[in-house]
């Protein structure tokens, strides 16, 4: 303001020059032209004096603005404050340490062997680590201290230098208004002084390129003094800059801090639990354990009773075994000549116990013997009880071939209670008959078979059986004996069984079954299985003076299996085909037999036994009428009838127990002699044709069968025979009665069953009454 207020003053004045010049100027020209100039120029350079001085005013006020702005009282502000942060922060870090220092003052003891320790130990590498970043960050902040300390000083610097400025500012000042006062001065003597003007305006022309010159130096000053301030202010950016992230620093390096308290707070509320925790587990732990040891220890303590008194028991026991042992060694010891001995005294036991047992095998062979007689003996007695000769009659069923119409009406009838009783319609009359058993036309070949079956099975005890079928062509006689080969008849089904039984006795016996087959026909003996069927045999007497008969060349098979069986049945068969054109008419005039030998030999005592089982088919029994028949018919017929006569007779003879049986009336008897006398069975089965034309010979049959069995089974009769009967076989030999045998051929006599043809039949012969 005073300058300001000044300044027109100034100008007053300067104006007043031209104003008051006038006169001097009219007075002298040049000189007049010289002082106006000099005013201007004095003019101008107050005006610019003027101006620096407000120039360096501002200056000075921007000087202090700044320094009040950026100055020294804030950095020293945030210095203060960074540095108050500082000491709350070791603050802080002291407290942090210290209780670090108390955990880890803290007895570890309870978590030593616990399975929590290596947690813990983690917890304590990790608290390590933190505490290793905060050591870190604790040399971060000493830096930065240290860099603020820096700053400080350097900030004071400045504030020096900026102080010398302004000292050298007001130095410069207070210079160039003391030359402004002395140039006024001057001015003023000058405007007193007038003349010589031009020596004034020299002086301040002089004065004035001095002013000039010193206007020019402090131009420069303040030039370069501007430059100052302008390099102070770009510092104190840069500083202020460094602050700035200074204090970013401290903030990151805070959150770090409190993120590392937190951390190690919760580190430190973890380990507590763990602690308390693995606290609690050890605690349990080691109830359970103790909990556990005492249940042992109770268990150990049983056992260790259980082992002391084991102990106790067995030391008796150990005692006794030393002492057996201690005997033992001492037997060993003596053993060889023990051993001598024992062997000797067991020898002569062991010989003693041979003998014993040889007399004992003796004895029980004696007894065996007497056994098996007595079993014999018994058989017998059973067999004279059911009676040795059982007549049974089967009843065909009507068939196509009885035809159609009154004739082939059925004429027989059975009892519904008693299958012994047989009813015949003859001539309107009603006929009964009794016999041992009577088959319906319903009876199975199984049936029949059944009835049979025990006489087959005596053959392997070494009896003798013969089976008949007796009946008039046409009855059933080859159906019963033979069947067919989808229902076999009794002469397969015996050799099967007799094969069974044999395997079944295979382990005490041994067994050979042999068959023949031969046929009666005209009383003409003939071989079926031989290679010349049309030979006639010849029945001899042994000539080994044993008394037995034998069929020289009739040929013998011996068979194994049903297969064997079936071949010798077929070879027969084929044999009596090729011979006979009608073979059917043959058969039904001849008598076939089918002989069938079993031969045992027990194993363990050499005994052997011969069985022979004889299964005859007879010839047709019917009568032939006396005027129809001539020739060969009649002499068949005649044949026939005097064979089933001589039949009869034998077996009359027999159950009558008369003194001659006479066997040698036909050859059929012959040739079975041995088999029907002794204690032979016999079964004859008499076939019966059902229908009305055959009722006259179904009567004749049934007469014949009831006439054998009377002889036979007569209540009374056989009663009074049964002690008597096994002794009393009156076997004849009646030479004179013999019919005309053909002359022999040259077959040599078999010595007793080892003959290559083993084709003989032998009989004993008893001794002629
Ligand atoms: P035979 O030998 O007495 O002359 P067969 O045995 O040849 O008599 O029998 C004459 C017929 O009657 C044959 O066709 C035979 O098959 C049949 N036959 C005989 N008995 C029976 C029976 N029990 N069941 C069925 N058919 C039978
Ligand atoms: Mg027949």
């Amino acid at each position: 303001m005073q300058g300001q207020n000044r300044t027109p003053g100034r100008r007053q004045v300067a104006s007043g020059y031209p104003a008051s010049h006038p006169q001097q100027t009219l007075a002298n020209p040049a000189l007049l032209a010289s002082g106006s100039e000099c005013l201007a120029v004095t003019t101008v350079e107050t005006i610019k004096v003027e101006h620096l001085k407000e120039k360096l005013i501002s200056q000075a006020q921007e000087v202090s603005r700044l320094r009040s702005e950026l100055g020294g009282t804030d950095l020293e502000k945030h210095r203060d404050l960074l540095m108050v942060e500082n000491e709350r922060l070791r603050q802080e870090m002291r407290r942090c340490e210290a209780e670090l220092q108390e955990l880890r003052a803290k007895p570890a003891g309870p978590c030593l062997g616990c399975e929590h320790s290596q947690e813990s130990a983690q917890l304590r590498d990790k608290l390590s680590q933190l505490q290793l970043e905060m050591a870190e960050s604790k040399g971060m902040l000493s830096e930065l201290n240290l860099e603020v300390q820096q700053k400080t000083d350097r900030l004071a610097e400045v504030e020096l230098r900026l102080k010398d400025c302004l000292a050298e500012k007001a130095q410069e000042e207070e210079r160039l208004s003391r030359r402004l006062r002395d140039s006024h001065e001057t001015i003023a003597s000058l405007r007193a002084q007038s003349p010589p003007v031009k020596y004034v305006i020299k002086t301040v022309e002089v004065e004035s390129s001095k002013t000039k010159q010193a206007l020019s130096e402090s131009q420069a000053r303040n030039q370069h003094l501007q430059e100052q301030v302008a390099m102070q202010r770009h510092v104190l950016k840069e500083m202020e800059q460094q602050l700035q992230s200074s204090h970013q620093l401290t903030a990151r390096l805070r959150a770090q801090i409190a993120m590392y308290e937190s951390e190690l707070e919760r580190a430190h509320g973890q380990m507590l639990e763990e602690m308390q925790s693995l606290e609690e587990d050890k605690n349990r732990a080691i109830e359970e354990a103790f909990a556990r040891a005492q249940v042992e220890m109770k268990a150990v303590h049983e056992n260790l009773a259980g082992v002391r008194t084991n102990l106790l028991t067995l030391q008796p026991a150990l005692r006794t075994l030393t002492n057996d042992y201690n005997g033992l060694k001492r037997q060993v010891r003596g053993f060889p000549l023990l051993l001598q001995e024992a062997l000797r005294s067991v020898k002569a036991e062991i010989g003693q116990a041979i003998e014993e047992v040889n007399s004992n095998n003796q004895e029980l062979l004696r007894k065996y013997r007497r056994e098996l007689q007595l079993r014999k003996k018994c058989h017998n007695e059973l067999v004279r009880l059911k009676g040795n000769i059982r007549v049974i009659a089967r009843v065909r069923p009507v068939t196509k071939e009885d035809g159609e119409g009154p004739e082939a009406t059925n004429a027989v009838t059975f009892d519904a209670d008693d299958d012994s009783i047989i009813h015949l319609l003859h001539k309107g009359k009603p006929v009964s008959f009794e016999l041992d058993k009577v088959f319906s036309p319903q009876a199975s070949q199984q049936d029949v078979f059944q009835e049979v079956q025990a006489l087959i099975t005596s053959c392997i005890d070494g009896f003798n059986v013969c089976i008949f079928a007796y009946g008039q062509t046409g009855a059933g006689k080859t159906y019963t004996m033979e069947g067919t080969p989808e229902n076999p008849g009794i002469n397969q089904r015996a050799l099967q069984l007799l094969f069974s039984e044999v395997q079944e006795k295979a382990s005490d016996w041994e067994y050979t079954i042999t068959v023949s087959a031969a046929e009666i026909y005209n009383e003409v003996l003939r071989d079926l299985l031989g290679k010349e069927p049309q030979e006639k045999l010849e029945i001899r007497l042994c000539p080994d003076g044993s008394g037995q008969l034998y069929v020289p060349g009739l040929t013998e098979f011996q068979v194994q299996s049903v297969d064997d069986i079936n071949k010798v049945f077929e070879f027969g068969h084929t044999n009596r085909t090729t011979e006979f054109t009608n073979l059917n008419e043959h058969s039904s005039r001849s008598h076939a037999l089918l002989i069938v030998t079993v031969r045992g030999m027990d194993c363990s005592t050499g005994l052997r036994t011969t069985g022979k089982l004889n299964l005859v088919d007879l010839a047709g029994s019917e009568r032939v009428g006396k005027s129809g028949a001539e020739g060969s018919r009649l002499r068949e017929a005649q044949h026939i009838n005097k064979s089933l006569s001589a039949l009869g007779d034998v077996i009359a003879a027999l159950r009558s127990r008369q003194g001659h049986v006479p066997f040698r009336n036909s050859k059929l008897t012959y040739l079975l002699q041995d088999s029907l006398s002794g204690d032979s069975k016999t079964l004859m089965v008499v076939q019966v044709s059902p229908v009305e034309k055959n009722t006259s010979e179904t009567l004749y049959s049934l007469k014949f069968a009831e006439r054998v069995r009377s002889v036979e089974l007569g209540p009374g009769l056989r009663r009074a025979e049964l002690g008597s009967w096994s002794s009393q076989e009156h076997l004849e030999w009646e030479p004179a009665c013999q019919t005309p045998q053909p002359s022999a051929r040259a077959h040599s006599a078999p010595s007793s069953g080892t003959s290559s043809r083993p084709g003989s039949i032998r009989r004993k012969l008893q001794p002629s009454a």
